[in-house]
């Protein structure tokens, strides 16, 4: 499709925000892709790019992205998101946040902000003091908010279930081998609710106390970060990076299951349809790892309990299952059956 911008991620986004602030020396780029479910949800990333248009490529890929994540959780919520660019020094002054938090509030509740990459809690506090468009807050006392990572892992691994439940007819991962890459956050949690269920675990990690706490803890099996893609397993879980998956990777991999919550796990489109050619079935990532987000968007609308929370994250593995059903009506992979759905759902399809 042609399109009026020489940006090829240009996707009909509503607003490129660009923000230069002289006194602190903020150079962000906020991105509403669509507010057509609701106001554009999505965190601020702090990062140093080679290059100012790969900071807008990265804009325009994650808020489109962030559109499809909130579209397909069932959340009122459009899709945004914002990148700050590093300088060489990397410093992230509360002067700097101030103004990112006046740049956020200038759009007037179109945008809201949270944390990502680069991005903590403490400097959501001093954005906060700007702007009320603002999630991922800590928490009082009975509160939803606070970290959405074992929110994510919770919906992770109820996907990974159902993905066994369709694929090999079995209900409980007892007994199942899972091949995890990454133990931090996310994979931690996965790890923990599969090993409580009888699963044998192998895991692996760059970083080796990580790995190997992680091991000790769930009585699993540390392994080479360059052999976990090429494990022999039921199911490999991808927790840690994006862009894992590409025509060498897929050729090597050895499970029938794809499901873990890291984000971009497909380099190109065309890997979802290498992995579905491959006959491997594959939980499509902004899908399965909305559990966070539910957790940030429930605390941000104020609309609902910690069970709401949880009842929505148990919807995840009902939404894949569509998915994956559609996709062997139609013989579409199930990225491509999850992008579809998601346009239909803003609007676009
Ligand atoms: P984290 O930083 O806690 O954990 C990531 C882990 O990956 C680290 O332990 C790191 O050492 C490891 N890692 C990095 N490179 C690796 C490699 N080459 N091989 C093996 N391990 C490697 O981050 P997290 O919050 O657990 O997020 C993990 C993934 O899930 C990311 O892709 C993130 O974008 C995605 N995600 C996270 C959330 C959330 O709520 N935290 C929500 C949605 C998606």
């Amino acid at each position: 499709m042609s399109t009026p911008w020489r940006f090829p991620d240009y996707d009909a986004h509503e607003i490129l925000h660009f923000v230069h602030d002289q006194a602190s020396g903020l150079r962000a780029i906020i991105a509403i892709h669509s507010t057509h479910l609701g106001p554009a949800a999505g965190g601020a990333r702090f990062w140093h790019y080679a290059k100012d248009e790969d900071a807008i490529t990265d804009a325009l890929r994650l808020s489109r992205g962030m559109s499809y994540k909130n579209a397909m959780a069932g959340l009122p919520l459009g899709g945004g998101k914002s990148v700050i660019l590093a300088d060489d020094a990397r410093t992230k002054t509360p002067e700097l946040l101030a103004a990112f938090g006046r740049a956020v509030d200038s759009l007037g509740g179109r945008y809201v902000t949270a944390e990502d990459v680069g991005m903590s809690v403490k400097d959501m506090i001093e954005v906060n003091r700007q702007t009320k468009y603002v999630a991922g807050l800590p928490v009082e006392g009975g509160e939803v908010g606070g970290d959405p990572g074992p929110h994510t892992s919770l919906g992770v691994f109820l996907g990974l279930k159902a993905a066994v439940r369709y694929k090999l007819g079995k209900d409980s991962v007892a007994g199942l081998h899972i091949a995890l890459q990454g133990a931090g956050s996310v994979a931690s949690g996965v790890a923990l609710h599969a090993a409580a269920e009888g699963a044998k675990l192998s895991i692996a990690d760059i970083d080796p106390a990580k790995v190997n706490k992680l091991a000790d803890i769930t009585g699993g099996k540390v392994v080479e970060t360059s052999d976990i893609l090429g494990l022999e397993a039921d199911v490999f879980s991808p927790n840690a990076l994006g862009g894992i998956f590409d025509a060498a990777t897929i050729a090597a991999l050895r499970v029938p299951i794809i499901a873990g919550g890291a984000n971009n796990q497909l380099a190109t489109p065309d890997d979802g349809a290498r992995l579905h050619a491959r006959g491997i079935l594959y939980a499509p990532d902004y899908v399965i790892n909305a559990g966070g987000i539910i957790n940030v968007c429930t605390e941000y609308l104020g609309d609902g309990d910690e069970r709401l929370v949880r009842e929505r994250v148990e919807g995840i593995p009902t939404r894949l299952e569509h998915i994956w059903a559609e996709s062997e009506t139609s013989g579409r992979d199930p990225a491509a059956v999850a992008d579809a759905m998601a346009q239909r759902l803003i609007g676009r399809g």
